[in-house]
């Protein structure tokens, strides 16, 4: 069946977005503008759909990621890959990256100078996929929106950025080490498509009411994320898969 005008020229941005990207990841593999350069073994640039309208950012790559060059294939990729699969996506519909593309060693915490100096290729990407709805994973790339704040008082909250809104939350690998969080996690992917639906009708998503976690309400004392976190999530397979069809 051939393709009618409006369906070519979707085709043509998208290619010009694969194209895009590939030179950004280009220029990543050959960069030593930090010095994580040194201890990696390859760069990891992200991966996922060009056209993509949810782009997930983490924080860099471990062990596993830098032998692979590709993000979030350990266990916390495991997690991630559960929650896509949970409102009907896969990671072949998203894009996912991180804010450093090279290991910190030994996993630690990815510094300011790093983060900076590495930012350039994330505000390449960025403008070259043109995301709906940015998910923020883990404190490092929620700073780089929302400086000052901590995932714990924002979680699952969007706010407008520009043309895009961003929805700040835990990194997956935060429920490997404290179990009470997955509930939580889960809970904030469920109202994604949710959101995303908002956007593509051109409102800004706000969390009503009823859905303000009590540890956000006014006058209510901070609780854990295990007392606030729901009993179950709505997002049903079912649900999921209509959703995906409307939204991708
Ligand atoms: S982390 Fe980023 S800025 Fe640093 S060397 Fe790797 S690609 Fe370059």
């Amino acid at each position: 069946m051939s393709m009618d005008a409006s369906q070519e020229a979707t085709a043509g941005v998208i290619a010009e977005k694969k194209t895009g990207l590939a030179a950004i990841a280009r220029q990543i593999a050959g960069c030593t503008d930090c010095g994580l350069c040194r201890g990696r073994n390859r760069t990891v640039p992200g991966e996922g759909n060009p056209d993509a309208r949810i782009m997930f950012i983490g924080e860099g790559p471990g062990f596993y990621e830098d032998q692979q060059g590709r993000p979030f294939v350990g266990a916390a990729g495991k997690f991630l890959d559960e929650l896509l699969a949970g409102i009907g996506l896969d990671r072949k519909k998203v894009f996912i990256g991180n804010v450093v593309k090279c290991r910190p060693p030994n996993n630690r915490d990815p510094q300011p100078d790093e983060i900076e100096a590495c930012g350039k290729y994330l505000d390449a990407q960025l403008a070259t996929i043109a995301p709906k709805v940015i998910v923020t994973l883990g404190r490092f790339s929620m700073q780089r929106y929302f400086p000052g704040e901590s995932v714990s008082r924002i979680h699952g909250t969007p706010r407008r950025k520009g043309e895009m809104i961003v929805v700040p939350m835990y990194h997956p690998a935060a429920a490997l080490h404290q179990g009470s969080l997955r509930r939580v996690i889960e809970a904030d992917f469920a109202r994604l498509p949710g959101f995303l639906e908002k956007v593509l009708e051109g409102e800004t998503p706000v969390v009503d009411r009823a859905e303000v976690p009590p540890h956000l309400k006014k006058g209510t004392a901070a609780t854990t994320p295990a007392e606030t976190a729901p009993a179950t999530t709505d997002a049903t397979p079912a649900a999921a898969e209509s959703q995906q069809m409307r939204l991708l």
